[in-house]
């Protein structure tokens, strides 16, 4: 049987970013988040040897050159695609517009950086290193590190305590404790004392359903001035997006009527 429902995937413009380029673009921008904006971000993803992106160590993000071959238009347009589907926003750092992760694509993107970290400690274990220094995963989002260490519990594997014991020395408290537990944990995996950390890894459906596009609708707002409902386009919620601006609080006439009277002339 035919299925109708409508697949947001099958719309021209909803196909723009595919899921894989979603978390290639999430994670290119992990290293300049709030404190970048898109064109950095389309220069990462574009293997750009701008001054800038190699003074700042660019070059070494997995993702540096993930879009060699577009046009850095078409790159940003990608971006563009992120901002107004809600993976990435703009906030206004002074004046200039700098990309931050919304929720949705913190939970995306620090999904994926935990899995880079254990990957990293696979490839020591694999080699037999144990780096000189853990300061790399100090002072990172704490949500990032339990997820991380959540992800090292849920192995259940003892190669690991070693590089958890020279890690734990310099964290901070917190830290230090979810350490231990997960210490504790590998040392004895049956034992049921153990607390368990409250970052869950996600599951497949879960990521599914972050992944998936919302597409913008016409909504109704009520104006703060005269109080009459007006409609706030799809177009113009993009704009707002793209901008990093809040939703409108006037109608459309009553925001003219602000600017004209800004501009000094009588309405
Ligand atoms: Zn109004």
């Amino acid at each position: 049987m035919k299925n109708f429902k409508v697949d947001h995937f099958n719309k021209r413009e909803d196909n723009l970013v595919l899921s894989e380029e979603i978390n290639a673009i999430l994670r290119a921008a992990d290293d300049i988040i709030a404190c970048g904006g898109r064109t950095m971000l389309a220069k990462i993803l574009k293997g750009s040897k701008d001054k800038k992106v190699l003074q700042l160590g660019l070059e070494q993000n997995p993702c540096y050159g993930f879009f060699r071959a577009l046009k850095i238009e078409e790159i940003v347009a990608k971006i563009d695609w992120m901002i107004i589907h809600d993976f990435l926003e703009i906030q206004y750092s002074g004046k200039l517009p700098m990309l931050v992760f919304t929720e949705k694509g913190w939970i995306l993107e620090r999904e994926q950086y935990a899995n880079e970290l254990l990957r990293q400690w696979d490839e020591w274990l694999a080699q037999g290193i144990i780096p000189e220094s853990m300061e790399y995963l100090k002072d990172r989002n704490r949500g990032l590190i339990l997820l991380f260490l959540e992800k090292i519990r849920q192995t259940g594997d003892e190669r690991y305590i070693p590089l958890l014991e020279h890690w734990v020395g310099i964290e901070y408290k917190k830290v230090r404790q979810a350490i231990c537990r997960v210490i504790n944990h590998l040392q004895s995996p049956g034992d049921s004392s153990c607390k368990r950390i409250q970052t869950e890894p996600i599951g497949a459906g879960e990521l599914a359903e972050l992944l998936k596009v919302d597409t913008l609708t016409p909504e109704v707002l009520k104006c703060w001035e005269c109080g009459k409902k007006f409609v706030w386009s799809e177009e113009e919620q993009k704009f707002f997006k793209l901008k990093g601006f809040v939703p409108p609080k006037r109608c459309p006439e009553c925001r003219d009527k602000k600017w004209l009277g800004k501009m000094g002339v009588e309405v």
